[in-house]
């Protein structure tokens, strides 16, 4: 590995100066063949970079791991887990390396990060590699998710490898760049909590705090208003998730992040036709990450986490049990009124009226009962209050059940003083028209595999602009076709 003229990057890297004991140096096991499939230009730019220094040889090398940029720290962090419920002490980077740490140009501290680099100390029986379909998705979804404005780590380019892994079949490897607020996890603390060295606990601690939540430094408890900090930043977290259908699918406490960003696109999917049932992964056999348990998940991940915080909470348990359960009851609340407020946006309820809860319920209880797509049943929604109620309509099966409902939100908007077109144009600033739908994601990566990189190209302009329709682009709104709707995405990525 050489070491390459850095395309720009100042690094500041402040986990491996404040964390020894969470990771462990490390380099990546280099490329053949590198070649560049996705660049994120305005993320580029976001960072300070310059694009085509990235992309030229030299920037396509640190994108892939065969240089390393002056500055960088190439580590794999450690971290533990709860994974489908059981426990495992030692996971870690096990095919992943953070380079280190930028200062953005809003003076923002994120980190880059290889995923697919190769085995590290953490790998266990992995080979450490990632194909090139799975980090595309990656790619894909989080900037999907990113422009629907959902807190999320994003992707700043996917490099293949030239190299080809065994998976099911042999299929192409890839580097995938990730950024992120950091790579703090849940994982990260009870890695920490295990290793019974109080100090590193608070080191970490202190870290985050002035990382992610520096307003928890002046608090009475710190440690308790860090946990309360991040219960609520995942109750936003999960429901924003829950007012687009996404459906993460590995909500292991490893992939929670301190930050209260989505990370790590596994088997994660959007849901087709409103279900709470909803499952996409093929080894979540019981469904413990279905739709409708995130947030009940989220809090129980958020257990795992005071747990692991409780030495510090206080030094006499009892009171350090009572002070964190107190917190963690407060997460249902939370939840309650970010899914609240959030689904009334949708339904343009600009303020809260008493029986508005029940007007959501029942609506998407009458989505599930007909079976109405979750994207294009609350984006059709504007038109109905434009004057056009034909779209709404034509989505529910059983129409008379739908126009009742509607007659009530009806005259429940009609208590506002505020004019319909104004009402339509803020719902369709919530409610999406477009989003990675299974079967177009899948289109494009199958493409791309095959090196044709257009129809990735076209999904990613799409989806960049998810509020906007435009003329020409009905395929990437429509559901589907039922042939395609039995979806599963599978782990081995
Ligand atoms: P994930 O399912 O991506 O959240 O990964 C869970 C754990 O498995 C993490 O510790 C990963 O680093 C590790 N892992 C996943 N895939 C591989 C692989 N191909 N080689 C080595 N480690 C892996
Ligand atoms: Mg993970």
């Amino acid at each position: 590995m050489s070491v390459a003229a850095p395309p720009l990057l100042t690094f500041d890297n402040s986990f491996v100066r404040e964390l020894t004991g969470l990771y462990e140096p490390w380099q990546a096991a280099g490329a053949p063949a590198p070649a560049l499939l996705a660049l994120n230009e305005q993320l580029a730019v976001e960072l300070g970079l310059d694009p085509e220094a990235l992309r030229a040889p030299d920037g396509v090398a640190v994108l892939v791991g065969n240089a390393v940029p002056e500055g960088a720290s190439t580590v794999a962090q450690a971290y533990a887990g709860h994974q489908f419920g059981g426990y495992s002490p030692r996971l870690g980077d096990g095919r992943a390396l953070l380079l280190g740490e930028v200062l953005d140009v809003d003076g923002c501290r994120r980190d880059l990060h290889l995923k697919g680099s190769g085995r590290t100390p953490f790998a266990r029986g992995g080979d450490g590699k990632a194909a090139v379909g799975p980090m595309l998705r990656e790619y894909v979804i989080s900037e999907a998710m990113h422009a629907l404005c959902i807190p999320t780590t994003r992707s700043l380019a996917v490099v293949a490898t030239g190299e080809h892994i065994a998976r099911e079949t042999m299929v192409p490897g890839a580097v995938l760049t990730r950024v992120a607020a950091s790579h703090l996890r849940v994982g990260t603390f009870q890695y920490a909590a295990a290793t019974g060295d109080p100090e590193l606990l608070r080191r970490l601690a202190d870290y985050a705090i002035a990382r992610h939540h520096p307003e928890a430094a002046d608090a009475e408890n710190p440690y308790l208003a860090l946990f309360a900090s991040v219960v609520n930043a995942q109750a936003s977290l999960v429901a924003r998730w829950m007012l687009v259908g996404f459906v993460h699918g590995v909500m292991n406490t490893d992939n929670v992040a301190i930050s209260g960003e989505t990370i790590d696109y596994g088997p994660c999917a959007f849901m087709d036709a409103f279900d709470p049932a909803t499952v996409f992964s093929s080894i979540d056999v019981g469904g413990r990450y279905a739709y409708g348990n995130q947030p009940q998940v989220a809090q129980w991940n958020l257990a795992r986490f005071a747990e692991s915080l409780l030495p510090l909470i206080g030094s006499e348990p009892d009171e350090a049990v009572a002070a964190a359960t107190e917190v963690l009851q407060s997460f249902p609340g939370r939840y309650a009124r970010y899914w609240s407020h959030g689904m009334r946006g949708k339904l343009g309820l600009t303020y809260e009226r008493p029986r508005d809860d029940a007007l959501i319920e029942d609506l998407l209880a009458l989505m599930h009962a007909q079976r109405v797509d979750f994207t294009s049943g609350l984006r059709a929604l504007s038109s109905t209050v434009r004057g056009d109620g034909g779209p709404a309509r034509a989505l529910f099966a059983d129409s008379p059940e739908f126009d009742a409902w509607s007659q009530r939100w009806s005259t429940r908007l009609s208590a506002q003083a505020i004019d319909r077109p104004a009402v339509a144009d803020a719902m369709d600033r919530v409610n999406p028209v477009y989003v990675p739908r299974n079967h177009l994601v899948e289109a494009a990566l199958e493409a791309a595999t095959a090196d044709d990189l257009q129809p990735l190209r076209q999904l990613l302009d799409v989806l960049a602009q998810p509020f906007d329709e435009r003329p020409g682009l009905e395929a990437y709104a429509a559901p589907a076709p039922s042939e395609l709707a039995a979806y599963r995405t599978f782990c081995g990525t």
